[in-house]
């Protein structure tokens, strides 16, 4: 199976469950070979549930070695995920280079300063406006960060959306899709299909699941080659969930492969 690239364990991210024994359990009885440990890491985060969103990146370092060692023969991606916001981008770009990480994704879980998580009445605005503005922040986070390899789940504003016409579309906001896709493209960044939205989807018995088929085409037609794959697990069942329909839904466009990152390097494994 391919490599996860999207997880978190309850050792530094404060909103998962597993932790990095599950985690390994779980790979090692799905043959899922190579995961991405990307723990949640916001800076300035706007407090909102006194939970600590960061942590001491040299203690993550340390114990990450004795983590490689006890997962062999999985191989786990040493990674962070920075949470973005406009005023932190050089900060980000900063922090980004303090430990050796395999893999840094970049996320938005903010709209107008509030995780959607706990913001539902966003979903009440005009759905133009609502996804002009969200997908303009993940092009603005991709033009203005520059040490990152992956943007994570572009969308995330699906996840709690209260019904499918607030589903975001390429067609509600051409322009800043674009952008964002022009920013990937121009600087070798990947873009994540992240498993969790599509997986939310189905448990809420949505009938559209995969990620709208006009954002992938159009990300292709500009020349985007790297898309990754996470499940965004937060608790072990949640390692490679939807992997193989997303796999078989990514083919029927001609995609042939997809990416991982090491020691920050892109790596292909095919999904003939
Ligand atoms: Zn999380
Ligand atoms: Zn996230």
């Amino acid at each position: 199976m391919v490599t996860d690239g999207h997880n978190h364990t309850r050792h530094f991210s404060p909103d998962a469950q597993q932790s990095i024994d599950e985690l390994i359990d779980k790979a090692l009885k799905t043959g899922i070979q190579r995961i991405g440990i990307t723990e949640h890491y916001e800076i300035d985060f706007p407090e909102q549930d006194g939970l600590n969103w960061m942590f001491d990146l040299d203690e993550y370092y340390k114990t990450f070695l004795d983590w490689r060692k006890k997962a062999a023969p999985i191989e786990i991606l040493m990674g962070i995920e920075f949470g973005y916001q406009s005023h932190i981008a050089s900060k980000i770009d900063e922090t980004a280079d303090k430990i050796p990480f395999d893999v840094v994704l970049l996320s938005n879980h903010l709209f107008r300063g509030r995780d959607f998580y706990d913001h539902r009445e966003c979903y009440s605005l005009p759905k133009t406006e609502l996804h002009r503005e969200y997908i303009g922040i993940m092009a603005e986070m991709c033009e203005r960060c520059d040490n990152f390899d992956v943007a994570a789940h572009y969308d995330y504003i699906n996840r709690y959306t209260p019904n499918l016409d607030s589903f975001v579309l390429y067609e509600d906001c051409p322009r800043e899709f674009d952008r964002f896709f022009e920013a990937l493209i121009s600087k070798e960044k990947a873009l994540e299909i992240n498993t969790k939205s599509i997986l939310k989807h189905k448990e809420r018995g949505f009938t559209r699941t995969m990620p709208d088929p006009e954002v992938i085409k159009r990300y292709l037609a500009m020349g985007g080659k790297m898309i990754t794959l996470g499940s965004d697990s937060h608790e072990s069942e949640g390692l490679g969930a939807c992997f193989d329909e997303t796999i078989e839904y990514l083919k029927s466009f001609g995609i042939r492969e997809l990416f991982y990152f090491k020691n920050r390097k892109p790596y292909t494994e095919g999904i003939k």
